[in-house]
């Protein structure tokens, strides 16, 4: 298995650029989170932009009308889907809450339309703790790189959580996320400029 310090020397070294998630506030980081499914990060930062400059906070997005989130957010897609969500997210915020985002997983994931990842990201980059959300970047890196062997992202969370010291956790979605956009792409990764050729499965077995 690739060593973990060799893993973070490496994608440290393709980590530049802004966060993953551009807030540091706990509700915005989780609407956003909701936004960035299955969209761009350039789609998600224009919608957050748009929505957050209009409704900011549980209250007015409970109370907003479905439309006008609607239009607010329509560049991130799926915006019928992701406007009801968010209106849900929030109205349940202030009914199971008071209106503040909790931080801790089992509060988060009570809440309806929120899963494991959304969580974890509200954990790690709302409120600075140790998580390791897996999206789509997470869940192919670990498996071609053969740092867990799993179906799931709910599966690899568990074994990554495993494989990779509690310290390191918090940075490991940033990383990946950027590793997966600039080298280990979804098709044709770019293994002939990847540091961790010699220790990938991935590479050692499928790569042309
Ligand atoms: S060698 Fe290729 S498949 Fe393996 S981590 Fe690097 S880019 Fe991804």
């Amino acid at each position: 298995m690739v060593p973990i310090s060799l893993l973070l020397k490496e994608m440290r070294s393709h980590s530049e650029g802004a966060p993953v998630v551009g807030f540091s506030d706990p509700f915005k980081v989780l609407i956003s989170t909701v936004l960035s499914q299955r969209t761009k990060d350039a789609n998600t930062a224009k919608a957050s932009k748009q929505l957050f400059s209009k409704y900011s906070n549980p209250k007015e997005l409970a109370q907003a009308p479905l439309q006008s989130i609607e239009k607010l957010i329509k560049p991130a897609g799926f915006y019928h889907t992701k406007a009801k969500r968010i209106k849900k997210i929030s109205a349940s915020l202030i009914e199971k809450f008071g209106g503040s985002v909790p931080n801790n997983r089992e509060q988060l994931v009570s809440l309806a339309g929120i899963g494991p990842k959304t969580a974890g990201c509200v954990i790690v980059y709302g409120f600075q703790g140790a998580d390791l959300p897996v999206d789509t970047h997470v869940h192919r890196i670990s498996n071609r790189l053969g740092l867990v062997e799993t179906k799931t992202p709910e599966k690899t969370e568990l074994a990554l959580k495993k494989a990779i010291p509690r310290k390191h956790w918090a940075e490991i979605n940033h990383l990946m996320v950027r590793f997966g956009q600039k080298i280990c792409l979804p098709r044709n990764p770019r293994c002939t400029e990847c540091g961790l050729k010699r220790k990938c499965v991935y590479y050692k077995t499928s790569a042309p």
